[in-house]
């Protein structure tokens, strides 16, 4: 089975902006998850990630939510992920993902129809 990566994460900040994930908690002043940082700078443009990353990929449910790697949740009208993805993977989501070592490989393998 291939494992298909139809819209990786790139870091845009979006989705940890708009609300806090299960282990996460909001700060309304700053309009994001109190743990959503800026872990690279590229090209002038914020990569973001979360720095609690490692204390959640071992807590129960964490596959479920946030679900890293399980991609991107809010890639309509997201005009920084469209930066990202033009100026770091010169068009592509996937080719950006792994320039920038996101967690691509985690993702859940989609079932495959059977004519495929
Ligand atoms: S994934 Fe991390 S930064 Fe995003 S909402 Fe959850 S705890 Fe916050």
């Amino acid at each position: 089975m291939q494992e298909q990566f139809p819209s990786p994460c790139v870091g845009s900040g979006r989705c940890c902006k708009s609300s806090a994930c299960a282990f996460g908690e909001y700060d309304h002043e700053a309009q994001q998850c109190r743990y959503l940082v800026v872990e690279q700078r590229v090209e002038g443009l914020d990569i973001y990630g979360c720095s609690r990353y490692a204390f959640i990929v071992e807590q129960p449910g964490a596959q479920w939510n946030p679900a890293f790697g399980a991609g991107c949740c809010q890639n309509l009208f997201n005009e920084h992920r469209e930066a990202i993805i033009t100026v770091v993977g010169q068009g592509s989501a996937t080719r950006a993902a792994i320039a920038l070592g996101r967690p691509t490989k985690e993702a859940v393998p989609l079932p495959r129809l059977p004519h495929e």
